[in-house]
């Protein structure tokens, strides 16, 4: 069978952030949707998590459900190791295509997996909500479960404990199958029967997937929505199967002694590699590419990367690697900012100085000398020495000046006695010497 596919996300109309992600990996056979959760956008990294490793764990040779376990567990690490990123978590549902006529799929939480065969649309994965529970006990309505105001409450999600169970589902895939992963973000503004009308009017994947996240954001767009759409296409050929090892779009999946499956591209080509670009703009792809995946071991020639896919790896590369340098930049710039904004007025060597910055320095930016004062640090207090070791800081430099004269006065009129200390402009009258 050859697979085309379709994905796009968009944060909604109600949010302000997307933490949806999702991954398409045509040439691992691999596909995933995640729908993060999670105070100060940690559901973003929650998804991200999941993504990055679930690709790097089945990349390896694990199968589906423990590369799925392996992300819980490297959601759960995060969320351990990190107090603002406690409590969060992400669903994940993935479809793995088997030997070219299975689609595996591992699911947990309550994005959803859709087929599509003869014109019927059925829900193949069962939500992991409080709602869908109550309905399969028995409790609740399915028509009550709708506008349920504890439709958002999941009872299952990758992140929360340390071992999660995985639910696995195999279909056996026809020609002219069509498989659709989404988030929340779809199933809760497009009911089923509208869900089927639009896959039914879309033929090609991508037009699909776009036309079932238009359908979500004209119904309110409440939330992230995200959909991939896998379509199966018809019986590999021998001479489509040639062009797939030309292509070297040949891949070992699931199982380390494992099956291949091929894919061609075909006429798909030109709509993937749109699809490509689009791709680039979820986080996920950046971190997940951004990764070295090994190498498929292709016992045949020609499986070097075509110039178009290494043109697209560069810019997905360097779409990670550039929001990277910003980030640095910004994070000296502001680190610099902090240590250079006050003043303070401290010993210099066996003087008296006026200094820009904070005393002892803060992460390599030192303080430096704006002004040399004309006391020595010998004719002082050992008070008031004291409190020059440790700087005398201040906001403003006008503030600093003033203090340092003030004190210049004191020992020049008076002999010098007493301290003095920054806490007002009157300080130099009201605390002077006896
Ligand atoms: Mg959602």
């Amino acid at each position: 069978m050859r697979f085309v596919h379709g994905a796009l996300t968009d944060v909604g109309r109600g949010r302000p952030a997307n933490e949806d992600q999702y991954l398409v990996d045509p040439d691992a056979g691999l596909f995933a949707v995640a729908d993060g959760m999670g105070g100060h956008r940690a559901g973003e990294v929650a998804s991200a998590t999941a993504i990055a490793t679930l690709r790097q764990a089945f990349d390896a040779g694990s199968p589906l459900d423990e590369a799925i376990r392996d992300a819980n567990a490297a959601v759960f690490a995060q969320a351990e190791a990190n107090v603002d990123m406690r409590g969060m978590g992400t669903t994940l549902t993935a479809a793995v295509l088997v030997d070219g006529r299975i689609a595996r799929l591992g699911h947990v939480g309550d994005s959803r997996a859709y087929l599509m065969r003869d014109g019927g649309v059925t829900q193949v994965t069962d939500d992991h909500s409080l709602v869908e529970q109550l309905v399969r006990e028995g409790s609740l309505a399915p028509e009550d479960a709708v506008n349920h105001p504890q439709r958002a409450v999941i009872t299952r999600a990758l992140g929360i404990d340390p071992d999660v169970e995985v639910d696995l589902y195999d279909i056996d895939l026809r020609p002219g199958d069509r498989i659709v992963l989404c988030s929340d973000g779809l199933s809760n503004m497009v009911a089923d029967e509208g869900i089927a009308a639009v896959l039914a009017a879309q033929r090609h994947p991508q037009q699909a997937a776009a036309a079932l996240v238009e359908a979500a954001l004209e119904a309110g767009g409440d939330d992230n929505v995200t959909v991939v759409v896998i379509d199966a296409l018809g019986d590999v050929t021998a001479e489509a199967s040639a062009a797939s090892l030309a292509l070297g779009a040949q891949r070992r999946v699931d199982e380390p002694t494992g099956e291949w499956v091929a894919f061609t591209e075909g006429e798909a080509d030109e709509a993937d590699e749109a699809e490509e670009a689009e791709e680039t703009t979820t986080p996920e792809e950046r971190q997940a590419s951004a990764e070295p995946s090994p190498a498929p071991a292709a016992p045949h020639a020609g499986t070097e990367p075509t110039p178009a896919h290494r043109k697209a790896r560069a810019r997905r590369i360097l779409a990670w690697v550039l929001p990277v340098i910003l980030l640095l930049g910004a994070g000296v710039a502001l680190v610099g900012w902090y240590a250079r904004r006050t003043y303070y007025v401290g010993l210099h060597g066996d003087g008296v100085a006026l200094y820009r910055g904070q005393p002892g320095g803060v992460l390599g930016w030192d303080p430096t000398v704006e002004e040399e004062g004309d006391l020595a640090a010998s004719e002082l207090t050992p008070a008031d020495r004291e409190g020059l070791a440790e700087g005398h800081r201040f906001s403003d430099r006008n503030d600093a000046v003033r203090f340092l004269e003030r004190l210049e006065r004191r020992y020049d009129g008076r002999g010098g006695s007493g301290s003095l200390t920054p806490t007002g402009a009157s300080t130099s009258t009201t605390r002077g010497g006896r």
